[in-house]
């Protein structure tokens, strides 16, 4: 966890819509606050400035960890980890049909969701459940 002043971080909880950048989990499924995150690692270097801030759940920030990049299997590329605020969600992901599973469309996004594990059998039990509440996954 890291200190912020409360404006710069009620601003990046807003700028994510209040949920993981990741998984998209919103902060209203989960029962503790969703974490503000360094995109590009603290202990790499990475400014605690808000363009180096997004919001991650628990689950997605400790494994992402000190990664920058990983490895996507189809093309065998070492390529760089999804950033939620530079980049758009819905151009490197999709859920699959029963909305369980988090599918990478893109190299970026297939090696995003193996280095974050975005599909272990818990998320996926987990979402079973989130999507009947009707918030989850969200739409826009
Ligand atoms: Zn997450």
């Amino acid at each position: 966890m890291i200190a912020i002043k409360q404006d710069l971080d009620a601003k990046i909880r807003a700028q994510a819509k209040n949920r993981c950048g990741y998984c998209l989990v919103p902060q209203k499924l989960v029962f503790y606050k969703l974490e503000i995150e360094h995109l590009f690692p603290k202990a790499k270097g990475g400014a605690t400035e808000e363009d180096n801030l997004w919001l991650a759940c628990r689950q997605c920030n400790l494994s992402k960890g000190i990664k920058t990049n990983g490895f996507d299997a189809l093309t065998f590329e070492r390529v760089r980890l999804f950033n939620p605020r530079k980049q758009i969600w819905a151009e490197h992901f999709k859920f699959s049909e029963d909305k369980t599973e988090i599918i990478g469309r893109t190299n970026c996004g297939r090696a995003t969701v193996s280095a974050l594990q975005l599909n272990r059998d818990l998320q996926k039990t987990a979402r079973e459940f989130w999507k009947l509440t009707g918030i989850f996954p969200p739409i826009d």
